[in-house]
Order: C-alpha cells, then sequence, then structure tokens
C-alpha cells in the first residue's frame, strides 16, 4: 500500500464525493480531512472542473428554448436576503482538559452538543447521526489506550484530528485519514493519546477473546439501527 492511500482519500472516492454518490458520513469525514489537505483540495477541484465541463458540453446539445426555461426558473427562485445574521459555531472542541479546534464541518455537527460515552478502557465516544448507512462517532483515546483487535465487514475511516495513533500498518497524526476495510485486521494502540472522527459503513469484526461473541449481536444492533433510521426518514 503506497504512502498517499495510507494518509489520504483515493482519488476514486474524491471523484464519487465531488459526485455527490457518497454517505453523508463519508462526506463529512472527506470534507473535514480536506480542510486540513491542500493535494485532496486540489484533486477535488480537479474532478469538479471536469465535472462542469461534462454539464456545460451536456447543455451546450440542449435547446435555447431549453436553457431559457432553465435561466427562467432560477431567477425566479426567492433570493437570500444579503447580510442574514448568522451565529458563528465555535471551532473549539473542549475534551477533558485538551481544547482542540475542529474542521468547520465537524464544529458544525458537534455543535449540536456531543454525549461521550465509555467505550472500553481509556476510550469513549460520542456518536453522531448523520445518515442511515453509517455509524459515526468522535472517538478519544487516553494515552496508553489501546481498542480491542478487529478486522471489518466494510470499510472504516478513522480522521485523526488530534494526537496520534499506530496500528500494525503505521503511526497516523492529526490530519490522517485512515481507511481499514476487510483485508485489514488490526488493533489501534496510542502513547500520548488522540481525537479521531470515525465513520463506519458495516460493524466490525472483533477477532481476540470474549469480544468475538460479540459479533453477532452488533451486526443484529446494526441492522437493527440502520432500519430505524430508515423509517423514521
Ligand atoms: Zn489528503
Amino acid at each position: 500500500m503506497s504512502a498517499a492511500v495510507m494518509f489520504h482519500p483515493p482519488k476514486h472516492q474524491i471523484q464519487r464525493f465531488v459526485e455527490g454518490e457518497l454517505s453523508a458520513g463519508m462526506s463529512v469525514a472527506l470534507s473535514a480531512h480536506m480542510e486540513f489537505c491542500a493535494d485532496c483540495r486540489r484533486t477535488a477541484g480537479a474532478a469538479e472542473a471536469e465535472l462542469v465541463a461534462q454539464w456545460n458540453a451536456k447543455e451546450a446539445l440542449q435547446s435555447p428554448a431549453d436553457l431559457t426555461g432553465i435561466l427562467d426558473a432560477i431567477t425566479q427562485q426567492p433570493q437570500e436576503r444579503a447580510n442574514t445574521p448568522s451565529t458563528p459555531v465555535s471551532r473549539k472542541l473542549v475534551v477533558d482538559d485538551q481544547v482542540i479546534s475542529l474542521p468547520r464541518v465537524l464544529a458544525q455537527i458537534a455543535s449540536a452538543g456531543l454525549n461521550w460515552k465509555t467505550v472500553s478502557n481509556g476510550i469513549r465516544s460520542a456518536k453522531v447521526d448523520l445518515d442511515t448507512d453509517t455509524t459515526c462517532e468522535f472517538i478519544h483515546m487516553q494515552p496508553g489506550s489501546k481498542a480491542p483487535q478487529h478486522s471489518h465487514r466494510g470499510n472504516e475511516v478513522m480522521l485523526v484530528l488530534d494526537g496520534k495513533f499506530s496500528d500494525e500498518m503505521g503511526e497516523y497524526g492529526a490530519s490522517d485519514f485512515v481507511i481499514r476495510d476487510p483485508a485489514h485486521r488490526h488493533q489501534p494502540r496510542t502513547e500520548t493519546g488522540c481525537i479521531c472522527f470515525s465513520v463506519l459503513d458495516s460493524p466490525l469484526v472483533f477477532t481476540e477473546g470474549w469480544l468475538r461473541l460479540w459479533n453477532p449481536i452488533g451486526l443484529a444492533l446494526f441492522q437493527l439501527t440502520r432500519w430505524r433510521r430508515r423509517k423514521l426518514i
């Protein structure tokens, strides 16, 4: 696996992000990473320019009457009032005594309030509800903590917001976009502590100890939560 793949979203995923094909959870993770990463912003900008060129080429084939109709529809939309005052969202996230600065997209999400829960020794998470297909959470790992060893049924993204963590494949710091899939078995751990934003599109598969007994229950709960959210939408 190349370094570019280990620390940044792959190009095909950025392409799908630009085309609006990703889930809200994955889109938020990519968008937050891009606030840190000029290289990925450039890749997204190029993909966007290509998409606009394709639209323009299609539009040029339409009749002038069609185009006039579109322009009329746009100009008849109610215009947003200029200078509407809006309350600025704080970019600060306080976890224990630590204060970190969040990417704008995550600050917006966290502004609704985060409900931290202990998930294992030294690890807490705050889930946020963004779509029906993913489980998204802020994760705080205290110094010296480690997650249970696991594999994946689907994709897991960990965007590092502060501090560092490592696994069997490397060490990751602030802004790194780490993707793991069914080919990977790993155990994230941290010496100095870290705060991440995580997106899962399928439940984890625990591969050690009594937690393996949790796998069928975890899968059933993931499916139940997804079914409930879809019913609410
Ligand atoms: Zn990047």
